[in-house]
C-alpha cells in the first residue's frame, strides 16, 4: 500500500489526502530563495482527532510531518527537507468563540489574522499581532511572529493563553487556560508558541484581543539619511509618547514602494508611524511626535486619519517586499532578520548599509524600529551561487554584530532551515537541553526534521 492509501485509512476522503503534482508542489516551497522539496503527500484535516490519527500514524512509520499554514514563513519552515506528509491545517479555519467580556478569542489554527479580525471587529475588538502576510493564527504562534505593532502590543508569545496540541505519537493535550495571567507550572503554551511544528501540531488557539481605539493617526517624515531615521525612531520609542507603529524604510524601498504601488511617497529613508488611544491624547501625542521628529531633522511630516487613507499608508508598508520582489524579476528573496537592544539600531543599521556596500550587494533595508528589529533585504539571482555566498557572508557577519551587542539572529522570522548556524552561535550552549525537550516529545523525530536543531 503506498503512504496516499494508508493516509486514506485514517481519513477517508479522496479529496483530502492528495498526491497530485500541482498539489504536491504547492506544498514545497516558501516565498524566498529557499531550495524546494516536494512533499509525498499533502493531507488537508478538518477535526483535532484526524490530526491525531495521522501523527499516530506516521509516528508509528517513522513517517515526517510539516505542519502547513498560509506557507508565508521565510525560512524554508514549510519545505519538508526530508519529504513525508504535509499537513495543510488550512481547513481547520472555524473562529470557535469570540468571549468579549474576557478579551479573548478560541479559534482553530487554520483562522487567517483577517478572518479573527473581521469576526472580533463585530465587538468592537482587534487582534494587534501584524506580520503583514495575511497569515494563519496556527503559523504565527508556531513562529512565534510579530510585525509592526509589537512595539505597543508584544508578538504572538504575549497574545497566546491556551493551546490544544497534538503531540508527535497522536495525544492531545491542553496548556494554559483562559485567565489573563498563571503560574500553573512549567510554561508550556510558551514552549510550543514559536517550536516551528517542531514539538507538536497546534489544533486551537486561545488568544488575547483588545479594544480598537477611539482614534487612530498614522503620519509619515523622510529624512536626509539613514542614521537620521533610526535616531529619531529610537527618541520617539523613549520619548513617553505612545506609537503604536514605528517602522523605518531606507531610500530605495521607497523607490520600490512608489513603482509598485503608484505612489508619490519622497523617495529618502522614512519612519511610518501610527498613534493610537483617546483622542485627546493621541492629538497631543502627534504634535509631541512631529516636534521630536522635526527636530531630529525630519521633514515633509504627513498625517492621515481617515481609515481608507490610514490603510493606504500601511499597504505601502506592508508591500514593500513584493514591490521589491516586483523591481527584480527572476530574483528570489532572502532576508537578515537581526533584532538588536534600541540603544544599538542606529549603529546596526549603520554597519549593514557599510558592510553591503563593501561586498557589493544590493540590498534594502527595512526595519520594526521601534523594538530594534531591522531587515537587510537581498533579491538573489537564483542562477549565481557567488551571490548567494556573499549574501550568506554578510548575514553572518550581521547576525555576529548583533551578537556581540547582546542582540538575537531572529527577532521573529524564526530559524527554519535557514538560520541553524545562526541558532548555534547564539545559543551552542543550549542546544544540548532544546534537543532533550525534542526528544522527550518527539523521540522519533518526525515533527518538521531539520529545523529548529541543527543535525
Ligand atoms: C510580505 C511578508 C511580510 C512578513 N512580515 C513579517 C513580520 O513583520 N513579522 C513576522 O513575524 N513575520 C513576517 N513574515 C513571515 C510570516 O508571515 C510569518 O512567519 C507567519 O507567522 C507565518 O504564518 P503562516 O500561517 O504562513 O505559517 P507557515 O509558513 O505555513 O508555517 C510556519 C511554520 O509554522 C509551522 N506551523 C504552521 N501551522 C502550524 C500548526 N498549526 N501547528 C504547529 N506548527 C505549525 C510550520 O510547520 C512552519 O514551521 C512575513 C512574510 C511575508 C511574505
Amino acid at each position: 500500500m503506498t503512504l496516499r492509501e494508508r493516509l486514506l485509512g485514517v481519513i477517508g476522503d479522496e479529496r483530502r489526502v492528495s498526491d497530485g503534482a500541482s498539489i504536491r508542489a504547492a506544498h514545497g516551497r516558501d516565498v524566498s530563495h529557499h531550495e524546494p522539496r516536494d512533499p509525498d503527500v499533502v493531507v488537508f484535516p478538518e477535526t483535532t482527532a484526524e490530526v491525531s490519527a495521522v501523527l499516530a500514524l506516521a509516528h508509528a512509520e517513522r513517517v515526517p510531518v510539516v505542519a502547513f499554514g498560509a506557507g508565508t514563513s521565510l525560512e524554508g519552515h514549510v519545505i519538508p527537507a526530508r519529504g513525508g506528509i504535509s499537513l495543510d491545517l488550512t481547513r481547520m479555519d472555524r473562529v470557535l468563540d469570540v468571549r468579549a467580556g474576557d478579551l479573548l478569542a478560541v479559534v482553530q489554527p487554520g483562522v487567517t489574522r483577517s478572518a479573527l479580525n473581521v469576526r472580533a471587529g463585530e465587538h468592537g475588538l482587534f487582534f494587534p499581532v501584524d506580520p503583514g502576510a495575511d497569515a494563519t493564527l496556527g503559523g504565527m504562534a508556531a513562529t512565534n511572529a510579530s510585525g509592526t505593532t509589537t512595539v505597543r502590543y508584544g508578538g504572538m508569545r504575549v497574545h497566546v493563553l491556551a493551546l490544544e496540541v497534538v503531540l508527535a505519537g497522536g495525544t492531545v493535550v491542553r496548556t494554559g487556560s483562559r485567565a489573563a495571567k498563571t503560574s500553573a507550572g512549567y510554561g508550556l503554551t510558551h514552549l510550543f508558541v514559536g517550536s516551528e511544528g517542531t514539538l507538536g501540531v497546534i489544533t486551537e488557539l486561545t488568544v488575547r484581543l483588545h479594544g480598537i481605539p477611539e482614534h487612530v493617526v498614522a503620519a509619515r517624515a523622510a529624512f536626509a539619511d539613514l542614521d537620521g531615521a533610526c535616531a529619531a525612531a529610537v527618541a520617539l520609542a523613549g520619548s513617553g509618547v505612545t506609537v503604536t507603529r514605528l517602522e523605518l524604510v531606507d531610500a530605495d524601498t521607497m523607490r520600490a514602494v512608489n513603482a509598485y504601488k503608484g505612489t508619490a511617497y519622497a523617495e529618502a529613508p522614512s519612519l511610518f508611524l501610527e498613534l493610537a488611544g483617546s483622542e485627546a491624547g493621541v492629538e497631543g501625542d502627534v504634535e509631541a511626535a512631529r516636534e521630536l521628529v522635526t527636530d531630529a531633522g525630519g521633514s515633509g511630516w504627513s498625517e492621515e486619519r481617515e481609515s481608507e487613507a490610514r490603510s493606504r499608508l500601511w499597504d505601502a508598508r506592508h508591500h514593500a517586499l513584493f514591490a521589491l520582489q516586483h523591481a527584480s524579476p527572476g530574483r528570489l528573496h532572502k532576508s537578515t532578520d537581526v533584532c538588536v537592544p534600541l540603544s544599538e539600531l542606529p549603529g546596526a543599521i549603520r554597519h549593514a548599509r557599510a558592510a553591503a556596500d563593501r561586498l557589493g550587494l544590493a540590498a534594502t533595508i527595512i526595519a520594526h524600529a521601534g523594538d530594534g528589529n531591522y531587515h537587510v533585504l537581498f533579491m538573489l539571482d537564483p542562477a549565481d551561487p557567488v551571490e548567494r555566498a556573499t549574501a550568506e557572508e554578510l548575514n553572518d557577519e550581521i547576525v555576529a554584530w548583533a551578537l556581540q551587542r547582546g542582540g538575537t539572529c531572529t527577532g521573529e522570522h524564526g530559524i527554519g532551515a535557514g538560520k541553524l548556524r545562526h541558532l548555534t552561535a547564539e545559543h551552542g550552549d543550549l542546544i544540548p537541553l532544546m534537543r532533550g525537550i525534542k526528544e522527550l516529545l518527539d523521540p522519533h523525530g518526525i515533527l518538521n526534521p531539520g529545523k529548529v536543531l541543527p543535525d
